[in-house]
């Protein structure tokens, strides 16, 4: 199926490498403009470039979307240029793996900004004029970690947790603006987040027994799943948590 996209504009944080790329090259595919956003201005400008020279449209910005006064300073500066941001993908995040009791206030509250006062802060800033338009598309990438728990992710399945409850709020707040917001549930994809247990055999192996179609993902999964809900044709879908995990949350 074709997915149908009229003349949108996307953001998407965490667009520098991984699912975050995988998204925005899928979007840009489908003839989305995406201003791709990353810590490093290496990385979103990699993948813009990469954009550009297939046919795409995009642009680059680097911010850190754990500090909210950054963020609150890039989207005034990108709605300037843009100024009807209609999709918004919350997909930067990272890990700082522990168990409690070694788990310092440092990667508590790290993981917490960087995964979920992220999309506090991205969506107030850039909801509202989806809000005058009457038409929006937000997508939060949550994680399995956020439906099971994960031990030695305390601080990362609750930011997860949180994204879902983000999102179930925030779906009945804008439902009645033609905005829809739903959340995609990862389980464990191949990307720079999960080298070190995908290219440890014990591990992997420990990991998959797990996963009832016994493999790991790929960005692209993630990718195809986040499009359709950004699409027209999934006008009818919010408040969803839609898991691309090999069955493991079923
Ligand atoms: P990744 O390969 O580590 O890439 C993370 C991206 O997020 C990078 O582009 C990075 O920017 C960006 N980023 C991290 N911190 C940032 C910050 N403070 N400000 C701006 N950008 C920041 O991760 P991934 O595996 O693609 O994961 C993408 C999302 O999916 C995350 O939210 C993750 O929690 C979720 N997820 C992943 C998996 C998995 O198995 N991989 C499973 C479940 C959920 P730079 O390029 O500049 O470093």
């Amino acid at each position: 199926m074709n997915l149908t996209f009229k003349n949108r504009t996307a953001l998407v944080t965490g667009a520098g490498r991984g699912i975050g790329k995988a998204i925005a090259e899928t979007l840009a595919r489908s003839g989305v403009m995406v201003i791709c956003v990353s810590k490093s201005a290496e990385s979103c400008g990699a993948t813009a470039a990469g954009i550009v020279a297939a046919g795409g449209k995009a642009s680059a910005c680097a911010v850190d979307v754990a500090d909210g006064a950054a963020v609150a300073k890039a989207s005034e500066e990108l709605l300037k240029a843009y100024p009807l941001i209609d999709i918004l993908v919350n997909n930067a995040g990272i890990t700082r793996d522990g168990l409690l009791f070694r788990m310092g206030e440092g990667d508590w509250n790290d993981v917490i900004s960087t995964n979920l006062s992220s999309c506090f802060h991205w969506t107030k800033h850039l909801a509202r004029p989806m809000t005058r338009a009457r038409w929006g598309r937000i997508v939060n990438i949550t994680s399995v970690s956020g439906i099971l728990g994960n031990a030695g992710q305390a601080n990362y399945s609750a930011a997860k947790a949180g994204m879902i409850g983000l999102t179930k709020s925030l779906a009945r707040e804008f439902a009645g603006r033609n905005i829809t917001v739903n959340a995609v549930a990862p389980g464990f994809i191949k990307t720079d987040m999960t080298t070190e247990f995908v290219n440890n055999p014990e591990v992997a192996a420990k990991i998959l027994e797990a996963v009832p179609l016994k493999r790991f993902g790929e960005s692209a999964d993630i990718a195809a799943a986040t499009a359709f809900l950004c699409s027209e044709e999934a006008a009818y879908v919010t408040g969803q948590v839609f898991a691309v995990d090999g069955g493991m949350a079923m």
